[in-house]
Parts: structure tokens; C-alpha cells; sequence
């Protein structure tokens, strides 16, 4: 038997999951539609240091943030956008659902695991759903 697209992301497809990946998606879109973003670039010394931390020996280093409430802004570091083009609208959607939804960083989707640092991390349903990177991931399937 097949997995559903939501088996893959969050783990189950039942109606609680489908009710919360949709508030979310929602959320995204209205924000992004209602309100007009500054998307600015920046270099990775200026990018927050907590990020930095989350991130120790992955070479991604930091992709962008944006702050969950405040004015509708996503930073961009310079070095990934240099480095990986191809990367920027995962970014866009990540940190669009931080601002949009309040979502968290629990884990960084790399290569089919999640990661914190350099460790791996097993996220369960409930952190499934309100991490950024799961969301992320997801949208940019479509
Ligand atoms: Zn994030």
C-alpha cells in the first residue's frame, strides 16, 4: 500500500493532521497575499546567532530567518542564495510559516532526516506539524 503525501510529511493522514496542515496552509497563503513582504539580503555574519547554533556542521549554514510576529520580513544570507539558487523558494516557504503560522525549528529536513546541530532528530506527530521545515518540504512538492 501506497503512503499518502501526508504519511510521508506528518506522519498520518488522519483528519486531525488534514485539519492542521490546512489552518497552516492557509495561514501562508492569506499572509502572503494580504501583506506585502520586504525580503532583504544579508550577509551570514549578520544572521542570529541562535540559527548558528541549530545549524553547527551542516555547510548549509543559515538559509534565512524571519521573526514569527513583527513586520512581514525574510531575510536572505547572501552565501546561500550564491550557493544554492535553486534552494530559495524552500527558504521562502519555511520562513514564510514562521512569520505566517508561528512555526518552530525542531528539525531541518536533510536528505530524508530531520537534523538539529549535527544530530539527527526523530520528530513526532505533534512536532511534525509545527515545524517549519516539515511544511516546507511539503508545500514544495507541489
Ligand atoms: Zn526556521
Amino acid at each position: 500500500m501506497t503512503r499518502s503525501i501526508l504519511q510521508t510529511y506528518f506522519g498520518d493522514d488522519s483528519p486531525r493532521v488534514r485539519e492542521q496542515v490546512t489552518r497552516v496552509v492557509r495561514q501562508m497563503k492569506t499572509k502572503s497575499v494580504r501583506s506585502c513582504y520586504t525580503l532583504r539580503i544579508d550577509e551570514d555574519a549578520n544572521m542570529p546567532e541562535r540559527l548558528q547554533r541549530n545549524l553547527i556542521g551542516q555547510s548549509s549554514g543559515v538559509a534565512g530567518y524571519a521573526r514569527k510576529t513583527g513586520p512581514p520580513v525574510i531575510i536572505i544570507n547572501r552565501r546561500f542564495l550564491r550557493g544554492n539558487p535553486n534552494g530559495i523558494p524552500s527558504v521562502l516557504l519555511h520562513e514564510l510559516s514562521h512569520h505566517a503560522a508561528q512555526t518552530d525549528d525542531i528539525g531541518y529536513y536533510r536528505g530524508g532526516n530531520y537534523k538539529m546541530g549535527s544530530s539527527d532528530v526523530q520528530l513526532d506527530e505533534t512536532q511534525l506539524l509545527s515545524n517549519a521545515d516539515t511544511y516546507s518540504e511539503f508545500i514544495d512538492q507541489f
